[in-house]
């Protein structure tokens, strides 16, 4: 897929730029996205049926047990071209943030560092009952591990499906789209709110959006740019074509 010249004349001379990525983006590092097929053991749950505070009250060894499944996916992924071409992306724009809906700390791996994280990071727990983030925890002992603080099971420090965003990466993310003049939706099915918003604000507030998907999303309409293929690819491509002499 050619990359439109007008796209990479803009993205040169941009101050302002804000990037929201989503699980697409760590599929080329085997990271699978909710609506790729689950594998194994797996297969036969429906992933929104299990990221609930619902499900974890219902069966907590279940889902304890499927996000350490995707904790091991995570941990033995390495990021891919395209994370390390938004690390370099960041270097070159004078006000960047890189918004993330994504659970995975791919992007951090990838040396980014201006990282709005929406929707937490699995690599951390928090107590279910006082909200307490957890760093560190034994795996082998409860099934959840129990919190070193109060005894609650410990949880996943991720936004499950009808819980609330952390209100200061909602309200950076919200400041950074606001301000900025080139928005780009990258690897998002753009279905999840309030994320999902971001696309349509970015273009109220006079920004050009842009579009990398393989596939259309319900945000395509908004975007002035809409390259098709994987961010894997398209994103180093990106980088070369507007920085040609940039290591
Ligand atoms: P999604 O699964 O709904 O959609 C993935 C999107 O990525 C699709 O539009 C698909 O066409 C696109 N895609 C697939 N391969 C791609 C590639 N190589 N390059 C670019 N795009 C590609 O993901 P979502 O929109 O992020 O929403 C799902 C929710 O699930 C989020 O809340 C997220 O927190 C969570 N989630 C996170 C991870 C992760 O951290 N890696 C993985 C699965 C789900």
């Amino acid at each position: 897929m050619e990359i439109p010249s007008a796209l990479v004349d803009k993205l040169r001379s941009a101050q302002r730029v804000v990037v929201l990525t989503g699980a697409g983006v760590s599929a080329e590092s085997g990271v699978p996205t909710f609506r790729q097929a689950q594998t194994g053991l797996w297969a036969r749950y429906d992933p929104q049926s299990l990221a609930t505070a619902a499900a974890f009250t219902a069966n907590p060894r279940l889902v304890w047990e499927w996000y350490a499944w995707r904790r091991s996916l995570v941990a033995q992924a390495a990021p891919n071209p395209g994370h390390y071409a938004l690390a370099k992306l960041e270097q070159r724009i004078p006000e960047f943030s890189l918004i993330t809906q994504n659970v995975d700390g791919l992007h951090q791996r990838a040396g980014s560092h201006k990282i709005i994280e929406l929707h937490g990071n699995i690599q951390r727990t928090k107590c279910f009952d006082e909200h307490t983030v957890i760093e560190t925890w034994q795996e082998h002992t409860d099934v959840p591990p129990r919190c070193p603080h109060c005894g609650g099971m410990l949880r996943p420090d991720v936004v499950w499906f009808g819980e609330s965003l952390p209100p200061e990466a909602l309200e950076a993310a919200w400041e950074a789209v606001e301000h900025c003049e080139l928005f780009f939706t990258i690897g998002t099915s753009g279905v999840v709110e309030p994320a999902a918003s971001l696309p349509n604000l970015a273009l109220q507030a006079g920004a050009v959006v842009v579009e990398i998907n393989p596939q259309p999303t319900p945000q395509t309409r908004l975007a002035s740019y809409i390259i098709r293929g994987p961010s894997g690819v398209l994103l180093p491509e990106l980088i070369a074509r507007t920085w040609p002499n940039f290591p």
